[in-house]
């Protein structure tokens, strides 16, 4: 998985990937009723990672929360994700890695990180 339709500006909103309804996640669109649980699944994973590195980072434990981004951004190598990952590993000591993950180009179109 590359993309995941969330609007940057919004965690609550994502527009249908069959008639492109803006709407807040759930497993059904409210417009065409295409069945959007496996995506809705994969956006709450991704939100799971990104919290879980982010309680990580707060904790200071840098190596686990540098794991825990480099998995966020197997799943959305937004921006966003890419912006984290190279947090961790510059909290983490990790200086060219770091360098390296800020140069990267993101290859998902939209992030699924907050604003
Ligand atoms: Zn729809």
């Amino acid at each position: 998985m590359t993309t995941v339709p969330v609007d940057q500006g919004s965690l609550a909103e994502m527009h249908c990937p069959t008639c492109r309804a803006r709407q807040t996640w759930s497993d059904i669109c409210r417009r065409c009723k295409c069945d959007m649980a496996e995506l809705h699944a994969a956006w709450r994973a991704c939100q799971h990672l990104r919290f879980r590195c982010l309680a990580l980072l707060r904790a200071g434990d840098f190596p686990a929360a540098r794991a825990a981004a480099h998995q966020y951004v197997s799943l959305v190598p937004c921006d966003g994700s890419l912006r984290l990952l190279a947090t961790c590993q510059l909290l983490d000591g990790r200086w060219a890695a770091a360098l390296r993950t800020g140069c990267r180009e993101p290859r998902a179109e939209r992030s699924c990180d907050s604003p």
